[in-house]
């Protein structure tokens, strides 16, 4: 068996990453998405250990001292970490993993396991983004201001990627993002793997 793949999927707030990550999940075999430890609160309709494993602080720290994470980063105030052990279990089942994280997570991740495969999704505009960084129409400005500032920063970051999806129609960008896997899964290594059998019986 073939040892699953490692992908990051990063994106500014607002991009639909995790509508897109979802769907990917739902409708794709032999692959999961990591549910990282943070610090930050929950949100409404979010669940512990589905979402997020939510976590103390001092439990966080305890964590980074125990060397349980494969990165760990602070984004915008909170502490937010994945955890090693986990996704190495999955790969060794023959599993893809997603680590859905912040571009200082991506480059920690890089310099441990260079072959992982970066996706970056970005919004069709700055008009487009704006948008859907307004919510409902009930946030004043200084707060969509600063969101927007925060998506700018996110995204210079965009050309440590391997694959860039631009997410202005969600079906076409789910459809762009199963074909990155699916090219993946066509390649000579993972067939060499996947097809043993098949390539046995067709040679002897
Ligand atoms: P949110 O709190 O809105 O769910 O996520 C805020 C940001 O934290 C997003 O950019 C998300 O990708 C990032 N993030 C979520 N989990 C992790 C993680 O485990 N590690 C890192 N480095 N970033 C994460």
């Amino acid at each position: 068996m073939s040892k699953g793949t490692l992908y990051i999927v990063a994106a500014p707030s607002g991009a639909g990453k995790t509508s897109l990550v979802t769907e990917l999940v739902n409708t794709t075999k032999y692959i999961t998405v990591s549910v990282s430890h943070t610090t930050r609160p929950m949100r409404e309709g979010e669940k512990d250990g589905v979402n997020y494993n939510f976590t103390s602080i001092d439990e966080f720290q305890h964590m980074i001292g125990q060397g349980v994470f494969l990165e760990h980063a602070e984004v915008f105030g909170n502490f937010y970490g994945t955890s090693q052990a986990w996704v190495e279990e999955q790969l060794e089942k023959g599993i893809d993993v997603i680590l859905e994280i912040d571009w200082q997570g991506a480059q920690q991740v890089r310099r441990l396991m260079p072959e992982v495969l970066g996706i970056f999704i970005l919004p069709p505009s700055q008009k487009e983004l704006h948008k859907r960084l307004t919510g409902r129409g009930q946030d004043d400005e200084n707060v969509i201001a600063h969101r927007m500032a925060k998506a700018v920063s996110e995204m210079s970051h965009f050309n440590e990627f391997d694959y860039i999806i631009i997410n202005d129609d969600f079906e076409d960008a789910l459809f762009d993002l199963k074909a990155v896997i699916r090219s993946k899964r066509l390649g000579l290594d993972f067939q060499k793997g996947y097809r043993k059998d098949l390539i046995k019986d067709l040679l002897h």
